[in-house]
């Protein structure tokens, strides 16, 4: 099956509300090419490096995500043009992306990674520090950022019922800030980022408005990003 038809039979399975955002990494221009031919505008990429390279050889309707691990000291390559960063798991990254945002004259929509998995390995905030950041007396001066919600992985297993009680347990925080938080200056909680190609279909069931999908889209990656 071909990229466009990869994107076809998935958009075709996802419901309006859904975003679909197409997870590059490793690809190559040529690949994501495809996939604008098909129209699709929204990619994601791990690397700041790799984005930009890509970024910078493609139309600029384009709409570039931040996932994965980003490391402060290269905020400021980014901050120019990202839509979304899906990575924020601090309140030191959350200041650089406001100062960075700041020169590049923007604001910049952030969503907080959230730990839901059994797994060690993956990254992301507990509630309570998820809170401290909410709940920082600066947070309000932070004016180059915009929290626009949360985002989570699920343990990576074949059981269905864990994977769906993550997200949903994700779906319920989600929702018990959007109550809690509503009005404050720096929060537009609107975005829900869960699921990838292994798990997408739960993450739409439990909530999802956003879906993360690299290999049904553009096949297996040849190595690991
Ligand atoms: C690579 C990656 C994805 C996409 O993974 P697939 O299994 O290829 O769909 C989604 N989210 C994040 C954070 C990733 O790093």
């Amino acid at each position: 099956m071909s990229v466009a038809e990869n994107l076809q039979k998935l958009k075709s399975q996802l419901p309006a509300h859904v975003t679909l955002c197409a997870i590059s990494k490793t690809k190559p221009v040529s690949a994501i090419q495809e996939a604008i031919a098909a129209g699709q505008l929204d990619f994601g990429e791990n690397k700041v490096q790799e984005m930009s390279e890509k970024q910078s050889q493609l139309p600029s309707s384009l709409r570039w995500h931040q996932v994965g691990t980003l490391q402060r000291n290269k905020v400021k390559y980014l901050a120019p043009y990202v839509h979304l960063i899906h990575s924020v798991e601090s309140w030191k990254l959350l200041q650089e992306i406001h100062k960075e945002a700041q020169k590049a004259g923007r604001c910049i929509p952030v969503l907080l990674q959230m730990f839901i998995a059994e797994e060690e390995t993956k990254f992301g905030l507990d509630e309570a520090e998820l809170r401290q950041i909410l709940d920082h007396p600066e947070l309000a001066g932070l004016t180059g950022v915009t929290i626009q919600g949360l985002m989570g992985m699920a343990t990576f297993t074949d059981d269905e019922k864990q994977i769906a009680k993550e997200f949903s347990g994700l779906r319920k925080l989600f929702e018990q800030l959007q109550g809690n938080y509503s009005g404050h200056p720096s929060l537009d909680l609107k975005t829900l980022s869960m699921g990838m190609s292994s798990d997408y279909q739960i993450a739409v069931k439990e909530g999802s408005t956003l879906v993360r999908v690299g290999s049904l889209i553009f096949g297996e990656r040849t190595y690991p990003a």
